[in-house]
């Protein structure tokens, strides 16, 4: 059976947000996108706020507020601007479950706070365990709420081990498409454009993910969000690169049995799993067909040619603050290099200047991660303008 959920969407304007909608949309009698919020697209923000009638919508950039509340004023839809009030909307009563799908680190307190007020949370936004897996797999315990992952891989794997019980992993591998530049050689790494980067070959995903797929980082930090969602040691998770993007990540157990949990890439079946665990609900997405792959590929990951794989693996082992600070360096090099501040080839090398500059810090306090995060970015910003 399945409850009906409220939901609120953080990110309601982006890749996952707009295919949850399209989810619930699907599914009425189960699911009601009860808050949505947004960073700055105020006219999707109100278009989606018309069609689905939620209760509440926040949009983060406040000089965009007086548009959207003109907007929705004859509708008894409350709405507020800023940050905070993202922060704040997720403790409301009109919700039970928060989908995190906004990018970066702008997921994490309203993460923490609506653990805190007992939401389920639906995990899109994998920064989040990566700047602070430590600390929020602490609050998932005291506060007992479940948190259900989105992201493809991390649900193929939660897929796999569901029936499992108490069977111990072995070890789990996540599979990589590669990205666009999978074929390339180092030398001609050097010359890819933002056009190219921005082109991923299976998936239609946000900017910022569609730059760490293509830089191999998108691996690195779910290799850091399965640690901490499945309990793993580094040494436990492997990458394995598969072009096809059909098998979506398997789990080995003690006996050597691997289970893998396959389908089309389309991001709306592990939203939708995510609000419907452990029930599944008939969709009309489309099946795969084994005729049209005659061929599933799988090789080693090139951490050569994609050094962030290495980087965030030595930062996974190292624990404390060091994926904090991994992450931030990453989101200020992406922004750089979108910002074409910056070549695609310069990316690897300006997260681990960065990283090597921070000091290490072994405790999990949210002050830590916030004050590791201000500095990773200001160096990270440091080192990107001696180079202009
Ligand atoms: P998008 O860039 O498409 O969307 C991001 C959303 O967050 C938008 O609604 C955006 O609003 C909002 N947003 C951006 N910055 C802020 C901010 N500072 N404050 C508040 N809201 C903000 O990203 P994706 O949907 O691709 O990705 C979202 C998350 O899900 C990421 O963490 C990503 O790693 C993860 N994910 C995504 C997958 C995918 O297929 N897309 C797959 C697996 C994981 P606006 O539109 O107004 O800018
Ligand atoms: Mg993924």
């Amino acid at each position: 059976m399945i409850l009906m959920k409220k939901i609120a969407i953080l990110g309601s304007t982006g890749s996952i947000g707009t295919q949850a909608l399209e989810v619930t949309e699907q599914n009425p009698e189960y699911f009601k996108a009860e808050i949505l919020t947004a960073g700055s697209n105020a006219e999707l923000l109100i278009k989606q706020a018309l069609r689905f009638n939620p209760n509440t919508v926040v949009i983060a950039d406040k000089s965009k507020y007086k548009e959207v509340s003109d907007a929705l004023a004859p509708y008894p839809i409350k709405v507020f601007a800023g940050s905070k009030a993202i922060e704040e909307i997720v403790t409301s009563s009109e919700i039970d479950t928060v989908l995190t799908a906004m990018v970066g680190f702008s997921g994490l307190i309203p993460t923490i706070n609506a653990i805190k007020a007992k939401k389920d949370i639906a995990l899109a936004n994998k920064e989040t365990l990566v700047v602070a897996g430590e600390l929020i797999s602490k609050l998932i315990k005291q506060n007992k709420v479940a948190v259900l992952p989105v992201d493809s891989e991390h649900s193929a794997i939660f897929q796999s081990i569901t029936g499992e019980f108490n069977n111990e992993i072995e070890k789990i591998y996540l599979t990589a498409s590669g990205g666009p530049f999978r074929t390339l050689s180092k030398e001609q790494l050097k010359k890819v454009t933002k056009a190219q980067a921005l082109k991923h070959p299976n998936w239609n995903m946000g900017a910022k993910i569609t730059v760490d797929s293509a830089t191999m980082m998108n691996k690195g930090l779910e290799a850091i969000e399965a640690k901490w969602l499945f309990d793993l040691k580094p040494e436990q998770i492997d990458i394995i690169v598969h072009p096809q993007s059909i098998i979506h990540s398997l789990v080995q157990f003690t006996d050597g049995s691997i289970k893998a949990q396959m389908g089309l890439p389309d991001m709306k079946l592990p939203i939708q799993y995510a609000f419907t665990y452990p029930a599944r609900l008939k969709t009309n997405f489309k099946r795969f067909n084994f005729a049209d792959y005659p061929e599933l590929t799988f090789e080693k990951p090139d951490t050569d040619k994609f050094p962030n794989i290495k980087t965030a693996y030595e930062a996974m082992k190292k624990g404390g603050n060091m994926p904090c600070a991994v992450n931030a360096a990453n989101e200020k090099a992406v922004e750089a290099f979108l910002n074409d501040k910056i070549s695609f080839f310069e990316i690897p090398e300006i997260i681990e200047k960065t990283v090597n500059k921070i000091n290490f810090a072994a405790d999990s306090n949210l002050n830590t991660y916030l004050e590791t995060d201000k500095e990773a970015r200001i160096i990270a910003e440091e080192i990107i303008k001696n180079k202009n």
